[in-house]
């Protein structure tokens, strides 16, 4: 849209541009073309565009996707927008704000790419909205006010690195591909702006870590960016000269020093998660062999028990909050099954000898570091269902039970690689939609869940 033709437009809807929602639109035809095409738009691609304006991005992807969904805070942008799109289907407006927007539904249209002029006022919160785990976004085009744009792409020893950096480029590869003077844009903003390209990484690129510590450890690293690392984190000397040789990095070194793959390293030097404490390989656990009883026959290692197909012993866990959302999990790129799919909040194998109870608390602990709480009085943990052993499962008996639990659920990618509390109804839906996003045997459990409420 020509700048003329903007100042029409805006004048018809009755919109003065407002300085608090960062209201800039682009005037160039040419780039907004240009950064769209860094979306690399396909066919079947679901894309999100974050504050739409007048259409400046939005008129580029139409007809180069299968869906398009336009997030606007502005009610008369929105209803602009709905106006002008009115005949093409795949164009869905939504008139809300895009720091609490709830993403989760959009996990139902798979994965998805997000585009946006951002209005700077806001654009950290919809960053942190729309691109911390877990989330369905997998490729991001954000054009944000040029001195964000390089904290994202910032490396060690620089002003501009800091806390922001890394927690995205744990998550992300970053890079920022143009800037663009005030002249794009009507109104002129004072700052140049830059696009950036955020590509998810893929699993197992970075050690596996905590990253509700990761957050924690780079908060307080950072707190106070000309003081050593050591006084931030309040370290005792013996231990901060164990991390020295750790991370090989010096003595007096001090948080933007530190590099990604240090932090992270940091981090799991200081973690007591207790999935630390477990071997990587467990193909050597020794599990109860059981007949279709669930009669113990025999031990037998987890390697052998999978690959024979022998029946043995497993529980999950539904975990539940207050208002009966459930605890997801992602399951960690590392296991040996289903890796990657998202499954019930805890799940495991009963080592042999052990309780169907005693192995759910404890894999609520190993998994998630919570106990189970008992509510009004009652058991701590709920039994909703015992599952015969069968294909569904992989020969396991299963126990599924379900809790509120006490605390902050905190979890290890090595595990998993993240989890959130979701609707019910949301998850059924989800898994109607997309079943190959969820082990099987957390589909059965839902199945006997939901039976078990009629
Ligand atoms: N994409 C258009 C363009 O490039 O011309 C407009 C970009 S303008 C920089 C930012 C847009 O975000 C405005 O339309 C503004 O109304 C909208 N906006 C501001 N805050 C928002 C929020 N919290 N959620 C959703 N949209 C928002």
């Amino acid at each position: 849209m020509s700048d003329q033709l903007l100042r029409k437009t805006l004048r018809a809807i009755d919109v003065v541009p407002s300085r608090e929602l960062g209201q800039n639109f682009l005037v160039d035809e040419e780039f907004s073309k240009w950064i769209v095409d860094q979306l690399d738009p396909q066919p079947e691609d679901v894309i999100v565009e974050i504050g739409p304006g007048t259409g400046a991005l939005s008129r580029h992807l139409v007809g180069r996707c299968r869906k398009l969904i336009l997030i606007e805070k502005d009610r008369r942008l929105a209803e602009f927008l709905r106006g002008e799109f009115v005949d093409s289907s795949e164009v869905e407006v939504i008139h809300a704000d895009a720091i609490t927007y709830d993403k989760r539904p959009l996990f139902l249209e798979g994965p998805i790419k997000l585009i946006g002029n951002l209005p700077y006022s806001a654009a950290t919160p919809i960053m942190r909205n729309f691109l911390e785990q877990p989330t369905p976004v997998v490729r991001a085009v954000l054009m944000l006010q040029k001195e964000v744009a390089e904290r994202l792409v910032a490396v060690p020893s620089t002003k501009a690195y800091g806390k922001l950096g890394l927690r995205v480029q744990a998550e992300w590869h970053v890079d920022l591909v143009r800037t663009a003077g005030p002249e794009c844009f009507h109104p002129r903003p004072k700052v140049d702006s830059s696009i950036v390209v955020l590509q998810a990484r893929q699993a197992g690129e970075l050690s596996y870590f905590s990253k509700r510590l990761f957050d924690d450890l780079t908060n307080r690293g950072f707190a106070q960016r000309r003081k050593l690392l050591k006084k931030n984190l309040s370290l005792k000397a013996e231990e901060w000269s164990g991390l020295v040789s750790r991370l090989q990095c010096s003595d007096s070194a001090r948080a933007e020093e530190l590099s990604l793959p240090q932090w992270v390293e940091l981090c799991n030097a200081r973690d007591d998660h207790p999935v630390l404490d477990l071997p990587e390989d467990s193909s050597a656990e020794i599990f109860d062999v059981v007949d279709e009883q669930d009669q113990v026959l025999r031990q037998a290692t987890r390697a052998e028990v999978h690959s024979e197909g022998w029946r043995h012993r497993a529980v999950h866990i539904f975990v539940l909050d207050k208002k009966g959302n459930l605890y997801l999990q992602k399951r960690s790129a590392l296991k040996d099954r289903h890796a990657g799919q998202w499954d019930s909040s805890a799940a495991g194998h009963l080592d042999a000898g052990e309780t169907y109870e005693a192995a759910a608390q404890r894999e609520l602990y190993e998994e998630l570091m919570v106990k189970a709480r008992s509510v009004d009085g009652g058991e701590a943990l709920q039994e909703i269902a015992r599952i015969e052993a069968c294909e569904q499962t992989g020969w396991e008996f299963v126990r599924l039970y379900s809790c509120e639990v006490s605390g902050k659920i905190r979890t290890h990618g090595r595990e998993i690689e993240c989890g959130a509390y979701f609707p019910m109804e949301l998850v059924r839906q989800w898994v109607d939609k997309r079943p190959q996003d969820f082990a099987p045997g957390f589909i059965e459990c839902l199945r006997r869940f939901d039976s078990n409420d009629d």
